[in-house]
């Protein structure tokens, strides 16, 4: 059934937005005392990630990781743990209320309810120039989810098995010893990095476009706690045209830990302070 438009509707449109969670109160992630932290750090570890395959790395609270294009342009989806316990997991949701639609300097990833507390703070992004483009593009989303093979299977009819959501399952399966059953679940949206995506103005829906990422940029994090990572190598490669396929030239991505100087480290950031009555 077809509803006829309001006469007033013109003005109803015309209500001027607000801002849902303004976010000048969020606590200071002082970059310049990071970055005071990062001159001292040392490089303590490494890992590089295959094209199509996803792999879990640790990074001790105060510690920084770096994701660094090498090769060729591609995209990285990374889900967050709690090293102590992966229940307390990335929440992009909530992460894109409070910072906006594509994360870069200074922005936080805060972890799953009840805790929602900072896991990891972006201190550096080479591709923060970017900026917003004329389509509405930008980089570093947390408005996508991760590419899965229940969603290729119900669009395309077949099975495709290095989808990002199944690598990041595979991946934590390894790291942590679990059965399928026990990871899928702490399997979370992602944060896309270096994908450079938007909603179309005219239908909202959601596009990619092929990342604006070159061989030596990178994006790097503070550690906010003990964390566990996973990072997958999108068999979209730049995300120019497909994915949840091997068609895309595909690249690897490689992962670089950082350990501050001993009198540099930092607490642990605490837990959220809400208390039920
Ligand atoms: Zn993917």
């Amino acid at each position: 059934m077809t509803h006829i438009t309001p006469d007033d509707a013109a003005a109803r449109r015309a209500v001027r937005p607000v801002i849902c969670y303004p976010n000048e109160t969020l606590p200071d992630p002082d970059l310049p005392g990071l970055q005071a932290i990062r001159l001292t750090a040392r490089k303590a570890g490494e890992c590089m990630i295959p094209p199509r395959e996803a792999r879990c790395f640790h990074v001790p609270a105060g510690h920084f990781f770096r994701i660094t294009s090498v090769e060729g342009p591609q995209v990285g989806d990374l889900n967050l743990w709690s090293a102590a316990a992966p229940q307390e997991r990335f929440y992009s949701g909530k992460t894109r209320a409070l910072h906006g639609s594509h994360l870069t300097r200074g922005a936080r990833m805060w972890s799953s309810f009840p805790h929602l507390r900072p896991m990891a703070t972006v201190t550096q992004d080479t591709l923060e120039w970017y900026g917003i483009d004329e389509y509405g593009g930008s980089v570093h989303d947390v408005i996508g989810t991760r590419c899965d093979p229940y969603t290729h299977h119900l669009l395309n009819g077949h099975d495709y098995h290095h989808c990002c959501h199944s690598n990041l399952v595979n991946a934590l399966m390894a790291e942590l010893n679990l059965i399928r059953g026990e990871a899928e679940p702490l399997v979370h949206d992602v944060l896309n990095v270096f994908m450079c995506t938007g909603f179309t103005r005219d239908t909202g829906q959601y596009f990619m476009k092929a990342s604006p990422v070159r061989p030596g940029d990178y994006i790097e994090f503070f550690a906010e706690i003990d964390l566990i990572g996973g990072l997958s190598a999108c068999p979209g490669g730049d995300c120019g045209s497909a994915h949840s396929s091997d068609a895309a030239a595909c690249h690897p991505l490689l992962v670089e830990i950082y350990a501050p100087a001993q009198t540099m480290v930092r607490p642990q950031s605490g837990p959220n302070d809400y208390r039920w009555p």
